[in-house]
């Protein structure tokens, strides 16, 4: 009889349907969730436990890391890691993986569905009819804005932020784009200043990483520059932009439109945003299609699986 590897998984995959199955068939999985006390879990279940199982939303906090003396490596569902203490892992060089370029695509799609459905007002209509306001009400919905040959604003051009810039290209617009430090691959012109390149744009999408790094980075004056033209999109995550400064943009007019897939406090969503009909909103689903959602779920299982032949995940994450 041969017994299997025992692990850690923090968190039930819920948003990938098969990835609790695929563990569970082969390893002997700690499931860390079900234990009202983790501490306690961690200390009666982790003893020689070499490898734990997360996501960006379940996180690995220094604790976790210190409460597994035998630890080696940690491998995430998803591509951001602002919840894992990188600096801890590395601390006691435990190797950390996540899983990029997979989902790309899928989110770079849903910051172009979120940016024509603000500006072509897709959601308000789609409510429109529903609710019965077609034949109601004399002509129809308020005039949108058109997408196609606008100026475009990138904040953070990485995996998905380049996806996105390509797309633009379908849609003949300018692309510009800010971050950090300047590209030399890209056909994009560069934007040392966050707030000049909002001034500049019609639509800024927001793709950088999420953590303390980047709250708060969409600040009032970002938003204002933006301008009661302008349209934030934000496929990243919520803390990225400030939302009370957000939320009084849009109510003074000062911005135009918001399109969000992320919020500071998930899942809670400001009722001034749900109120107001120049914003759309989705539940975090940048990464939900079966394709990708089932891309991750390989990913992070196959640097599961290189980290016990060889020694060394796939992907790591690199800081
Ligand atoms: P990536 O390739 O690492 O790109 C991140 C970009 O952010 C880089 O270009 C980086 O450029 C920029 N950046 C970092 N700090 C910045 C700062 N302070 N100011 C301006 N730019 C900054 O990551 P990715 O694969 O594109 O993913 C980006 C993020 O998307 C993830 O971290 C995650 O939070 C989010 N995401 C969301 C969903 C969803 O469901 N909505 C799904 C997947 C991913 P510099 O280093 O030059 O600044």
């Amino acid at each position: 009889m041969t017994t299997k590897h025992r692990i850690i998984q923090v968190g039930s995959y819920a948003g990938s349907p098969t990835a609790n199955a695929r563990l569970a068939q082969d390893y002997d999985v700690v499931e860390l969730w079900k234990y009202p006390d983790r501490k306690a879990a961690l200390a009666e279940h982790g003893k020689g436990v070499d490898v734990l199982v997360t996501s960006a939303n379940f996180g690995c906090t220094a604790e976790m890391i210190d409460a597994l003396p035998d630890l080696k490596a940690i491998c995430s569902w998803g591509v951001g890691y602002e919840t894992i203490d990188i600096q801890a892992a590395q601390r006691r060089g435990v190797q950390v993986s996540n899983t990029p370029d997979v989902l790309t695509d899928c989110v770079a799609d849903l910051a172009w569905g979120l940016m024509i459905a603000s500006a072509r007002r897709i959601a308000y209509g789609d409510r429109f009819v529903r609710t019965g306001g077609w034949g109601q009400v004399h002509g129809s919905i308020p005039l949108g804005s058109r997408v196609s040959g606008k100026k475009l604003g990138i904040v953070g051009l990485g995996r998905i932020g380049q996806a996105i810039a390509r797309r633009g290209a379908g849609f003949d617009m300018d692309v510009r784009y800010h971050s950090r430090n300047k590209r030399d691959d890209v056909p994009y012109a560069y934007e040392a200043s966050l707030v000049e390149l909002a001034r500049w744009a019609d639509f800024l999408v927001v793709a950088t990483v999420g953590g303390p790094g980047t709250r708060h980075l969409i600040s009032r004056e970002v938003l204002e520059a933006l301008g009661p033209q302008g349209t934030i999109i934000n496929i990243a995550r919520g803390p990225v932009i400030d939302e009370t400064a957000l939320v009084e943009a849009l109510q003074s007019g000062k911005l135009g439109s918001a399109a969000l897939d992320v919020f500071e406090h998930e899942p809670k969503v400001p009722d001034a945003l749900k109120a107001n009909d120049n914003v759309v909103l989705l539940p975090h689903i940048g990464s939900a299609t079966y394709e990708t959602r089932r891309e991750m779920e390989n990913l992070m299982i196959e640097n599961l699986q290189a980290y016990l032949r060889t020694g060394k995940v796939i992907t790591p994450v690199t800081e």
